[in-house]
């Protein structure tokens, strides 16, 4: 290669931090572009101009996460990303865990946010099989009622219609290794937070470790530059809009109220930041790249 040729692709999406004695690992899996119908609450100019004040042109950006925490002997994977399956711009989840030091053997536990396909599908290879065999996959037990429901067929939650085959799939594939979860502790310092509406299970980790604390917060937040100042937004995808949103400003007051710091599945890499109030709401400082670990 030339030097007068640089190479065109981005560095691996891996960034570590340290909480406490865990190690967490953000592990990009890339991104999915969404259009502004999918989200309402406030108007189409008020998004726009939201975006425009970020310096972030063209459609809202979903950044796809996934986490590694390791704690006390046990590797575990939060969310895995939507594999190469679902959309062609994400799918980075098995080439950055190798870059990171993974295969998905080194998994004794996953624990998921909840079941849509940009959060689970890349626990699946291209045929739909298993490929973290190894793990048990804790998924909020609200979750795997829900998708489980054959009636949902019938349309009676719109939201749900696009997922309920990719749900399918996964429930199919990892039916063995599935351990319903409740609100509590799931590992050592991990806890469940249950943050319910976007799906009927959608919950939050939290990781507390010698004296330090983090939140993984899910979905909280799809697109960081609308529903920061604008609370109120809710997405096509929410099963239940006004309790995503509840659930949204519930843990908004408490991540401001404590000064905790969040991570987050669509939030840009490396993925770490704080929230404060500001006049009109709230405002996030995203934490800089830290060059020591
Ligand atoms: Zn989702």
């Amino acid at each position: 290669m030339a030097a007068d040729q640089p190479l065109q692709k981005q560095a691996p999406g891996i960034y570590r931090r340290r909480i406490g004695d865990v190690m967490v690992t953000t592990i990009n899996d890339g991104y999915l572009d969404i259009p502004f119908d999918i989200l309402r609450g406030v108007t189409r100019e008020s998004m726009q101009n939201a975006m425009h004040e970020a310096f972030r042109p063209g459609a809202p950006r979903l950044t796809v996460n996934a986490f590694i925490v390791q704690t006390g002997g046990r590797t575990i994977l939060i969310d895995s990303g939507g594999g190469t399956n679902t959309v062609f711009s994400m799918g980075l989840l098995q080439e950055n865990l190798s870059t990171a030091g993974f295969i998905p053997a080194d998994f004794d536990t996953v624990l998921l946010t909840h079941i849509h396909p940009d959060h689970s599908n890349g626990l699946l290879g291209p045929s739909g099989e298993a490929l973290f065999t190894r793990a048990e996959i804790f998924l909020n037990a609200a979750d795997i009622r829900f998708w489980s429901d054959p009636g949902l067929r019938d349309g009676r939650s719109p939201a749900a219609m696009p997922y309920l085959d990719s749900a399918a799939s996964l429930l199919d594939a990892y039916r063995a290794q599935l351990r319903p979860a409740e609100a509590g502790e799931v590992a050592p310092g991990l806890t469940l937070l249950p943050l319910p509406g976007h799906t009927p299970g959608h919950s939050g980790y939290r990781v507390d470790s010698a004296g330090e604390t983090l939140v993984i917060w899910g979905d909280t937040v799809h697109v960081p530059e609308i529903q920061v100042p604008y609370p109120e937004v809710t997405s096509e995808y929410d099963i239940d809009e006004r309790l995503a949103e509840e659930s949204r400003r519930r843990i908004f007051d408490l991540v401001a109220t404590e000064r905790l710091l969040v991570a987050g599945m669509h939030l840009h890499v490396p993925a770490f930041a704080h929230l404060v109030r500001s006049e009109a709401g709230f405002r996030l400082v995203p934490e800089s790249w830290s060059v020591v670990v």
